[in-house]
This record gives C-alpha cells, structure tokens and sequence, in this order.
C-alpha cells in the first residue's frame, strides 16, 4: 500500500464504516464515500435505493449533496468503499457530479482490503462537460 497519511487513512476508514449504512435491498451492493472538505471535515454518503430505481442515489452523490446542504463545496478528496475485492470505481452520474466541484481533486478507489488507487476528476472524466460551458 502507497504510503499515505492519517487523514487519507481516516477517509478511507469512514468510507468503509460509511458502506454499513447502505439502504440496498434490490442490489445488495453496499457502497460507502467519505469526502474530505476543503476545511478538513469528514462527511459520509452510502447507497440509497429506490424501488423505482431510478430514484436510487450513489454513496458519492449522497455524500456530496449532504456536504453541500451544508455549506461546503470545495472538496480536497473522496473515498469509496464496497465489499468487493475489486477496487470500486464511481459510476458516470457520479463522475459527473464531481466534475460540478472541480476537476483538480482526489478520488481513492478502495477494495475491501483497504488497498487503494488514488485518480484524479479529470482522470476519471477526461473531456468533461464544466460549469464553465454554461457561462
Ligand atoms: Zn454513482
């Protein structure tokens, strides 16, 4: 494992306990995200499903939408969790969704044995559609 610090340790701890909350009776594929805000709070998402199954919304998306409500919009980095021996990548809505914060921001792909790739936004959605295009 890259050497990395308490922090990140603790993000990714948080994204990991994250998952236990996960509402996922359809898939049973539990996903936690812990993100890492610009003043250095830890805020966690996990999946949500809907039995319409459009409404389910992503760990990530989950923890991002709670950041915001709370004031907070500038992140430093996101860990995602799974039960899956597969590092756990983030899906195209959520990649998205990131990009609205930012491309310049950590993403640690985690497996359930606490190893992890560290990408970037804009690896993950190169070529991506900002806010920017809007103005
Ligand atoms: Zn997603």
């Amino acid at each position: 494992m890259a050497e990395i610090s308490q922090k990140i340790k603790s993000l990714i701890q948080a994204a990991s306990e994250a998952k236990e909350k996960a509402y996922c009776p359809y898939s049973n594929f539990r996903v936690g995200a812990a993100l890492l805000t610009e003043d250095d709070s830890i805020i966690t998402g996990c999946n949500v499903e809907n039995c319409s199954l459009g409404g389910t919304i992503c760990a990530e998306r989950t923890a991002m939408v709670k950041a915001v409500s709370e004031g907070k919009k500038s992140f430093k980095a996101i860990a995602i969790a799974s039960d899956e021996k597969d590092k756990i990548a983030p899906c195209g809505i959520c990649r998205q969704f990131m990009v609205e914060f930012g491309t310049d921001w950590d993403v640690y792909l985690t497996s359930n044995d606490g190893s992890f790739e560290k990408m970037t936004v804009s690896q993950l959605l190169p070529v991506a559609f900002k806010p920017s295009h809007l103005k």
